[in-house]
């Protein structure tokens, strides 16, 4: 069989538009209007397939949502007004007061935040476990667990998650899979390897511009129209859609993300590379040495690379922030939270994307205060951009032989 490949599927799914229009039209509607009243009730009642309100699906949405579903192979998408909005509707559907969730305590701050202290509110346990130990994923199951939650790529960390692995366990217990994918589109394909429903804040990489905040919820039909039921249904009913205007913008930057990500993957490599040799202490899973890249190997679609996130220790706050502080006046890019720009960004995780996670638990996880990650741009000229890097460690004090 042939090998999925997410860049020839999404191309496939691109077609003209009524009219001969390569880009489809953007439908500017909240509502639609209905033949009869009967054909009203109908949609209503669902035995009818028609646009009702856009907070259910509107043509624009739908579009997109059928480009994210070809790009993962699954049956459908829906999408929303951001990431989180995507990550706590599909929580929210699966998991009801009394349910237990098993997920990894190297998360992204915001998801971090909401299992720990807002489903609990709610009835829902969570326990936080090192995703990639799966003997301890295991054993932190338990009766009345519902969902394995992992990404696939985790923030800050950079850990790899076994796919396939984690599915093979979900698919013993009878329990979901559920994959946040923002750091790794196209590079990872989650649902091919097993998982029942693949999540993305596509305000990063997949859009690419940084000018919106958007998320998909990537599933089976039966899981999508579920979330959506006018009676019953999470995103129907707390109304996260995302805006068709939007939904437009980032359809036609999707069609640039496979060489965007090839891009993004060569350039973080140059610098993994760099910087190690400059003696700094690096994590990116495309160094072999990197716990995560034996897994990452054997799991990705090596067309795309090992991703265009980097991350650095220097050990404290404090020289982080000297750090930064010198790469942006030097030009290296921007001191600015968020990832997948096509100019380079740096934070300071501890302080400020993972700040939602105690201290203590910060430094279970083995995230360093020093802990500076970079989402590598697009730069032509890579070297000129490590030789800056160069400069500013020189002058926030760093001393090696080699920078
Ligand atoms: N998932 C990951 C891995 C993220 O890094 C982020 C944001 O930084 C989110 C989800 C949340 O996405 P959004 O900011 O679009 O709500």
């Amino acid at each position: 069989m042939k090998k999925f490949d997410p860049a020839t599927s999404l191309e496939e799914s691109a077609h003209l538009s009524q009219g001969q229009m390569v880009n489809p039209p953007i439908t500017d509607s909240a509502t639609y209007a209905f033949e009869s009243g009967e054909d009203m009730s109908a949609t209503f009642q669902g035995e009818k397939e028609a646009f009702l309100y856009s907070r259910h699906w509107n043509p624009t949405n739908l579009e997109l949502s059928k480009a994210l579903a070809a790009m993962e192979g699954t049956e459908m998408a829906w999408v929303t007004g951001s990431g989180m909005a995507a990550i706590t509707s599909t929580i929210l559907q699966i998991c009801k007061s009394g349910d237990h969730i098993v997920t990894s305590m190297t998360a992204y701050g915001g998801t971090f935040a909401f299992m720990k202290n807002w489903l609990p509110q709610f009835g829902i346990e969570v326990d936080f476990v090192d995703i990639t130990n799966l003997q301890a994923v295991e054993a932190a199951m338990k009766q009345n667990t519902k969902m394995i939650y992992t990404e696939t790529m985790t923030n800050p960390l950079l850990q790899i998650s076994d796919v396939p692995e984690l599915s093979t366990l979900t698919r013993q217990k009878g329990v979901k899979l559920v994959v946040d994918n923002t750091f790794t589109p196209m590079i990872f394909s989650p649902a091919q390897l097993g998982a029942d429903v693949v999540v993305y804040s596509m305000t990063k990489f997949v859009n690419g511009k940084n000018d919106a905040t958007a998320g998909a919820i990537c599933a089976s039909e039966e899981f999508i129209n579920a979330l959506i039921d006018v009676q019953t249904g999470t995103a129907m009913l707390l109304g996260p859609v995302l805006d068709p205007l939007r939904a437009s913008g980032i359809h036609k930057n999707l069609f640039t993300l496979p060489i965007r990500m090839q891009k993004h993957s060569e350039n973080a490599m140059y610098l993994a590379k760099k910087l190690k040799e400059a003696g700094l202490r690096v994590i990116y899973p495309g160094l072999p040495e990197n716990p995560g890249y034996e897994v990452m190997k054997r799991t990705m679609n090596t067309q795309y690379g090992f991703g265009g996130m980097v991350a650095i220790d220097l050990e404290t706050a404090e020289k982080a922030s000297r750090f930064m502080s010198a790469m942006q006046n030097n030009g290296v890019g921007y001191l600015a939270v968020s990832l997948g720009y096509f100019r380079t960004l740096f934070s300071n995780s501890g302080t400020s994307t993972s700040s939602e996670i105690p201290e203590h638990l910060q430094e279970k996880m083995g995230l360093s205060k020093g802990l500076v990650r970079f989402s590598v741009g697009l730069d032509q000229d890579i070297q000129n951009t490590f030789t800056k890097i160069q400069k500013s460690l020189k002058e926030m004090g760093h001393r090696h032989e080699t920078v």
